[in-house]
């Protein structure tokens, strides 16, 4: 598919979606997601003046063994490919200019890796920790207390990772250009979302 005909598709799917100011459910597979027109696409949406001191957002991230980057920077949003070696210098590399933005689609996958760990690792402690802690309370008092801080301790970590896994979860913006299109992970960086959108001129939508 050429970008232009991705650009008014659910991002899960590629089921055809209209822009919506807020979050929506696709026709075909009911994933949640926010489709918005940008300026190629809305004569009504009109990308701000690029500042020249605009502060760049940059995001790195892996895929198997080599990073993808994203920055936006003064006049677009640009993605690619960094050297495997040492992940600094772009081996491949392409850019949208905020006025040639066509659509933006956001949505949210569960972070896995996350959910696992907090299942594997902290629940089950917290939860031998609050059985020592009943056990134990009747015969020392002072070792129930000790086992119940762990169990809070735990708790408190599971909830941590759960909590990434299920609310925060994997954050990822689509972004269709008149002829380029790529996705960004974006949510160790929220600002990316707010700035992206304010500088192609499109008022944010809510994070589905
Ligand atoms: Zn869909």
């Amino acid at each position: 598919m050429t970008p232009t005909n991705v650009a008014l598709t659910c991002p899960w799917c590629f089921a055809p979606a209209n822009p919506a100011p807020m979050p929506q459910s696709c026709a075909r597979c009911s994933k949640r997601f926010t489709l918005s027109a940008g300026p190629a696409l809305d004569g009504s949406v009109i990308a701000p003046m690029p500042h020249p001191h605009a502060f760049p957002i940059n995001l790195k991230w892996s895929i198997l063994v080599t990073y993808r980057f994203a920055v936006l920077e003064p006049m677009g949003v640009t993605s690619g490919t960094l050297d495997p070696v040492v992940a600094v210098a772009p081996i491949e590399q392409t850019s949208v200019g905020y006025p040639d933005v066509v659509s933006i689609a956001v949505w949210k996958k569960l972070a896995i890796p996350d959910l696992i760990a907090g299942l594997l690792v902290p629940l089950p402690i917290a939860l031998l920790c609050a059985w020592g802690a009943i056990a134990s309370v009747t015969h020392s008092v002072g070792f129930g207390a000790f086992m119940f801080l762990l169990t809070a301790g735990f708790g408190l970590l599971t909830w941590v990772l759960f909590r990434r896994g299920f609310v925060v979860g994997r954050r990822q913006a689509r972004i269709v250009g008149r002829w380029a299109s790529f996705t960004v992970p974006f949510e160790k960086v929220p600002a990316f979302h707010s700035e992206l959108f304010r500088r192609c001129g499109i008022p944010a939508p809510p994070i589905p």
